[in-house]
């Protein structure tokens, strides 16, 4: 994805600056990794360019996580060495600067994931920045690749726990918590910038705090803990809708059901499970009782009762018998999930789990991969249709193709999730609230009619 300053005018202003051509690629968490490089940037004077002729230097931040992406993330800076010529390399791949500097000897430099002050280092050493920075304040809440009215709150760095099919701990390191007055004050900034939905996201969420035991802390004199629950309480003050993603399955989440039930956080569960055979959940060092796991489902719900659960899952992990496919196959019947999102396993580079004997052939977990979302389509499908009726309110993201709005009600996450499209032609600003009354769905959407403003 490439950053675009759009105005024409603001290119006319900032043309006799340096400026940063950025390329951001992988999940939400590298995205707010761009947002704060560029944040700094910008208070250093530089501007951000918005094609590669424009830009004097081309930052690329990588993704590594997959196979997939790490070959989209080699195409992106042979793409900007070929465009531009001046190219630094940051992000989860850049902990592999020697295999990037074997392919790409002309970079003028690699840093890891995580490492502001290194990238912004090799953007000084090539293109010293204007000599009178702070030409143009920032703006408060930072520079955001999100629209306005959306944005993700990252609460903590790395990850504790070893799944074997994950290099994150290895590319990221352990966790490392924000301290918790940081990451109230940046929410604060991003709703006042015109924020209405706050996305709470890390490597491990529900483990946010642990490392820093938990320390007390006082915000607007109050007395609190660096705790998820602390901080979720805090941040429902707020007025805005507040979603989490990301929840290891840790039996505090519990409590942050209550927290749902209670209206303090958006009813809505984002709790990669993986897998659902014992088995094979033990070989990727998970938690591994999915009895245990139906059953918290099961309580979920009573607590929260209006409660939207996503999981994602991995088949065709090394070792996984028709058997244990099956088993999982069971599970979501069972556990009717709302979103599910399936991944094939790809054996990336330096996981403990490609040491695992029996590896599935790729057409075998293809063709699993296909079965679990034929199931899912029609699980997904039925719990549509059971919202036909229901009054939501939902957050405007914008119009489609056929000047038709489109939304989110409080059950569906941007990017990952399906949409509710509202039958009007009235226009809205996107971050607009609106009343509608569902009227259709099909598989992943569901189609309303307005009935006022929320
Ligand atoms: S909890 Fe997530 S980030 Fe941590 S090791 Fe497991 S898959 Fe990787």
């Amino acid at each position: 994805m490439t950053v675009v300053e759009s105005s024409a005018r603001r290119s006319r202003r900032t043309r006799r600056r340096p400026a940063i051509g950025f390329v951001s690629l992988g999940c939400a968490k590298a995205l707010v990794d761009s947002e704060r490089i560029l944040t700094r940037l910008r208070a250093e004077g530089y501007a951000i360019a918005a094609s590669y002729r424009e830009a004097d230097l081309v930052v690329v931040n990588t993704c590594g996580f997959l196979l997939s992406a790490r070959a989209e993330s080699f195409e992106a800076i042979g793409e900007a060495l070929a465009e531009n010529g001046k190219v630094v390399v940051t992000g989860c791949l850049g902990a592999e600067a020697e295999r990037i500097r074997e392919v790409f000897p002309q970079v003028l430099a690699v840093t890891g994931p995580h490492q502001y002050d290194a990238v912004v280092e090799a953007i000084h050493r090539h293109l010293p920045p204007p000599h009178a920075p702070y030409l143009e304040l920032v703006p408060p809440q930072g520079v955001r690749l999100t629209p306005r009215h959306y944005a993700y709150l990252k609460i903590a760095e790395g990850c504790d726990n070893r799944c074997s099919f994950c290099i994150i701990p290895k590319l990221r390191g352990d966790l490392v918590s924000r301290p918790l007055p940081e990451v109230l004050a940046e929410a604060e900034a991003l709703i006042a910038s015109g924020t209405k939905e706050l996305i709470v996201i890390a490597q491990d969420t529900a483990a946010y705090g642990r490392d820093l035991r938990y320390a007390p802390v006082v915000w607007r004199e109050r007395a609190l803990t660096t705790r998820l629950v602390d901080l979720c309480q805090e941040l429902s003050r707020l007025g805005v809708w507040i979603r989490l993603l990301y929840l290891y399955p840790y039996p505090q989440l519990d409590r942050i059901v209550e927290l749902m039930a209670e209206g303090n956080l958006l009813p809505y569960l984002d709790v990669p499970l993986q897998h659902a055979s014992p088995r094979i959940l033990k070989a990727m060092r998970r938690p591994a009782s999915m009895e245990r796991m139906l059953e918290r489902i099961r309580r979920w719900r009573a607590l929260c009762p209006d409660l939207a659960i996503r999981s994602t899952f991995i088949v065709g992990f090394p070792g996984e018998t028709e058997e244990d496919f099956a088993q999982l196959l069971a599970f979501l019947e069972e556990a009717r999930l709302d979103r599910v999102g399936c991944f094939v396993f790809e054996p990336v580079e330096g996981a403990a789990a490609n040491a695992l004997p029996d590896p599935v052939a790729e057409e075998v977990a293809e063709d699993r991969r296909a079965r679990l979302m034929a199931l899912q389509e029609r699980i997904s499908a039925e719990k549509l249709r059971a919202r036909i009726g229901r009054v939501e309110s939902v957050l405007i993201d914008g119009h489609d193709a056929q000047g038709r709005l489109v939304g989110r009600s409080r059950f569906e996450a941007p990017e990952v999730d399906g949409v509710v499209v509202v039958e009007t032609s009235e226009q809205l600003a996107p971050g607009s609230m609106i009343e509608v009354e569902i009227t259709a769905a099909d598989v992943h959407d569901l189609f309303a009619r307005p009935i006022g403003r929320a």
